[in-house]
């Protein structure tokens, strides 16, 4: 009997098994490399290493937008109204309820802790590759919410909207990259940068959703073509994902080569990366646990468990977006109503970043102390304030926090270039990071599917029944 219960489990765990022997593998395989080598590999030699990580990225990346935009369009449009308000109302409570969490979790820890005192600063030695980008706080903040509304959504599938300042003529950037004193007079203009506006394309999927739900049967060919377009991605995903041990491993491996100096998690640097590991732990198991057990009287562990997969996955890309295809199959494969995953995780994906929130938190203020400088409460409040915003405005691609974080800094007056003082740990603080993010994602559509679930079973009791009524109209 043991065996073949053994024999069982194996198999329903197959590619989580190899996903995670995928993450050993490719630690492994980075270490032997690195090692191998005293000079190092060349940028070209670890691009080759990375090709098999690289084109599964792609597959993944592939899948996202029209996943995003189908997923929410067809979870809205099949619900009625005022179902859809209940639980976009219960997303928004938990999206909100997680994230300040997480950053007064983070702002506590840093506080008591006080990374930035202890010891000497570390030395930087992660090249500075951070160019500065002269706009301030305003001006990120109007750009998020200027990213919602998309003017053409051709457009938002490529590029988001961008402020930029362009400094007067003669204009010597300051090598200690603070903001200059006249930059409020600089002149305002704009361009479209890298990457997909998912903000806004989620925006319009929710407003689609609720006209195809307003329609009724007129809206239906549309909603089917929305619900045709999210099962044909899944299915591509149900493929996709048995790339993953092999992604993972290569992701893992070329990400160990290319770190110059893995030293630097010793030392002060250190410290700060064992305060953030401490949050995102606590957070993950202590606060989102607490709020399971809070909303559904049960224990989130089975389900963390089951999620195995995804977190692997999160882990291995550095990409909560990336990950969402395996998200959304895994919570498929758990039996979860695809009408609420469908809904919650895309759009959790895109602005719910818990484990960035915490981590800009603490990262900001760890800053402050290695630079002496002394935080009122009004400073700490200003710190949460925008690592609340930063998380919601950081994509969800590798390292997109450490770009949001410069908005962060300049709440308290810290130059951007600061962000060399955590650059060196950030690749692998990035990883556990998202996966934090990804699984309170998936957390989050268990809690609200398990809340929801007398208002879906009436929901679908009434559509029964108007069927039943057609249909006995149609035969009389
Ligand atoms: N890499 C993270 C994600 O995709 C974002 C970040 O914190 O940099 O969720």
């Amino acid at each position: 009997m043991a065996p073949r219960r053994f024999k069982s489990c194996l198999s329903e765990n197959l590619l989580t098994i190899l996903t995670i022997l995928g993450v050993v593998g490719g630690t492994v395989l980075g270490f032997i490399l690195r090692n191998v080598r005293e000079d190092g590999w060349s940028a070209r030699e670890i691009m080759y290493i990375q090709f098999t990580g690289d084109l599964y990225l792609r597959m993944l990346k592939a899948l996202i937008l029209p996943l995003i935009v189908s997923s929410i369009v067809s979870a809205i449009g099949s619900l009625d109204l005022s179902l859809s308000g209940k639980i976009g109302a219960r997303s928004i409570y938990y999206y909100s309820t997680t994230t300040v969490c997480a950053v007064i979790l983070g702002i506590v820890l840093v506080l008591v802790i006080r990374p930035g005192e202890i010891g000497t600063p570390s030395e930087i030695t992660e090249g500075n590759n951070t160019a500065t980008r002269y706009v301030l706080t305003e001006d990120t903040m109007l750009d998020l919410i200027r990213n919602l509304f998309p003017p053409n959504l051709i457009q938002a599938c490529t590029g988001q909207y961008r402020t930029v300042l362009i400094p007067p003529e003669g204009f010597v950037p300051d090598p200690n990259a603070t903001m200059p004193d006249d930059i409020g007079s600089w002149e305002i203009s704009s361009k479209y940068g890298d990457g997909t506006n998912t903000l806004g394309l989620v925006i319009f999927g929710i407003v689609m959703g609720i006209t195809l739900a307003k329609m009724g049967d007129l809206g239906k060919p549309l909603l089917d073509f929305f619900n045709a377009l999210s099962e044909a991605m899944m299915i591509i995903t149900n493929w996709v994902v048995w790339l993953s041990p092999i992604g993972v491993m290569f992701l893992v491996a070329s990400k160990l080569l290319e770190i110059k100096d893995l030293s630097a998690i010793l030392g002060q640097m250190g410290v700060y990366f064992m305060v953030v590991l401490l949050g995102l732990f606590l957070h993950g198991f202590g606060t989102l646990s607490i709020i399971y057990y809070v909303c559904t009287r049960e224990l989130p562990f089975k389900a963390i468990a089951q999620m195995g997969q995804v977190l692997v996955t999160a882990f291995g890309t550095a990409s909560s977006s990336a990950t969402l295809p395996i998200t959304l199959q895994c919570l498929d494969r758990m039996g979860l109503d695809p009408r609420i995953t469908r809904f919650v995780v895309p759009i959790g994906a895109t602005i719910n970043m818990d484990g960035t929130a915490l981590y800009e938190a603490v990262a900001a203020i760890f800053i402050s102390q290695v630079r002496g400088l002394k935080l009122s409460i009004v400073n700490v409040i200003a710190i949460s304030v925008t690592a609340t915003a930063a998380s919601i405005g950081a994509a969800g691609i590798p390292q997109a926090g450490l770009v949001t974080m410069v908005m962060v800094l300049d709440t308290v007056g810290l130059p951007s270039k600061d962000v060399i003082l955590i650059i060196a740990v950030d690749w692998l603080l990035d990883r556990f990071r998202t996966t934090i993010n990804v699984m309170c994602d998936a957390l989050g559509a268990c809690i609200i599917e398990k809340m929801s679930k007398g208002e879906l079973a009436a929901a679908d009791q009434l559509e029964e029944n108007v069927e039943l009524t057609h249909l006995r109209k149609a035969e009389a």
